[in-house]
């Protein structure tokens, strides 16, 4: 790790005791690092050792585009600059009341942050065809969407260390920082899928309504951490739809979790149906209901089918199967079988019928 001290006094240095800060950071990040490169194919980047570090007293005034924080910076790669890291010293010290213990802790736990702030921006680093918009970090969604996420992965990285009095000096003050940076608390147990969906997400793009959506969601809604990763899943599929209260997300050539849609609009209808007509509808008003858009088999007839709902991929198809009950108690297995045109289809269709709403987000 190569830190190089701009205008800190020497004096700042010599309290940093940069070599215990670099092997808590090197300990915390690097079963990480390896288990995001393994998903990424970059852990040949080796980010740790080659961004540079820079110390300064203060953040300045530059008017330079980048991610700048309170306490330190992370510049992307442009035309005319490599990427870099910048940790403001004396903002840092100013922040502990010159406790060294807190000191350490909280210069590490920065520099964690604005590593994940490089870690996040991993599809530009190396490359010279710099772009900066995809980075989105000037509007509000894009600054709450990475400030939360960076210290989640901080916090994450802390915990994993296994200090658990440092662990707890993050936590707080994380707690005690903007509510954007607040936010991460909630996602510390995020796994490395849920940051790699966060990368694709940046560099695919997220539909502006649902980014109002999320945001006022996370502002006023009293976030939890289950919902929170459910929603990375809905800025990551290419299509998310909303039915009754509900989020899904669908992606080209995955199993895709609308298959939950599906089931959840069949079973919306054979709810109405049971309503209005005082009984369950049967097999040939099941097949008049649901015709060919999508291949419904009611393959098998048995009497104890146990709950069933599960997807799965044959013959390179994604299935659904699920307990649907029909008309005198017969209980049948539902096979769903599609692909993703006739998936899409299907659910564009049944838009108006079923009152759902279907977000593209690229
Ligand atoms: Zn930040």
């Amino acid at each position: 790790m190569k830190i190089v001290n701009i205008d800190a006094k020497e004096e700042d240095l010599r309290e940093i005791n940069l070599k215990n800060v670099e092997s808590i950071i090197c300990a915390a990040v690097s079963p990480f690092e390896q288990e995001l490169g393994g998903l990424k194919g970059i852990n040949d980047l080796n980010l740790l050792q080659t961004i540079p570090i820079k110390l300064r007293d203060n953040g300045d005034d530059e008017n330079e585009e980048g991610v700048i924080d309170l306490l330190g910076a992370y510049y992307p790669r442009t035309t005319k600059r490599d990427p870099r890291i910048e940790l403001f010293v004396s903002s840092i010290k100013d922040s502990v009341n010159g406790n060294v213990q807190q000191f350490k802790w909280l210069f590490t736990k920065v520099l964690i942050h604005e590593f994940s702030h490089a870690l996040f921006d991993i599809n530009n680093y190396r490359k010279t065809d710099f772009i900066y918009a995809r980075i989105n970090y000037c509007s509000e969604y894009g600054r709450w969407r990475e400030e939360s996420m960076a210290n989640a992965l901080a916090l994450r990285v802390i915990k994993e260390y296994g200090d658990t009095d440092f662990y707890e000096y993050a936590k707080s003050f994380m707690l005690s920082q903007p509510p954007e940076y607040a936010l991460g608390v909630l996602m510390e147990d995020f796994s490395s899928l849920d940051y790699k969906r966060y990368i694709d997400s940046k560099e695919r793009g997220v539909n502006n309504d649902l980014k109002q959506i999320w945001l006022k969601y996370v502002k006023n809604g009293n976030p939890t951490p289950n919902l929170l990763k459910k929603w990375n899943v809905v800025f990551w599929g290419e299509y998310a739809y909303y039915f009754k209260e509900n989020y899904y997300s669908s992606v080209r050539n995955l199993v895709p979790s609308t298959g939950k849609l599906v089931v959840d609009i069949v079973m919306d209808k054979l709810n109405k149906f049971e309503n209005e007509h005082g009984r369950k509808m049967t097999e040939a008003e099941f097949t008049d209901a649901f015709p060919n858009n999508i291949e419904i088999e009611t393959v098998t007839k048995w009497v104890n089918v146990p709950h069933i709902q599960c997807a799965y991929e044959f013959d390179s198809r994604p299935i659904y199967e699920y307990k649907i009950e029909l008309k005198d108690g017969i209980c049948y297995l539902a096979s769903l079988k599609w692909n993703n045109d006739n998936l899409h289809k299907f659910l564009g269709k049944n838009r108006y019928a079923y009152g759902f709403t279907e977000y593209q987000n690229y």
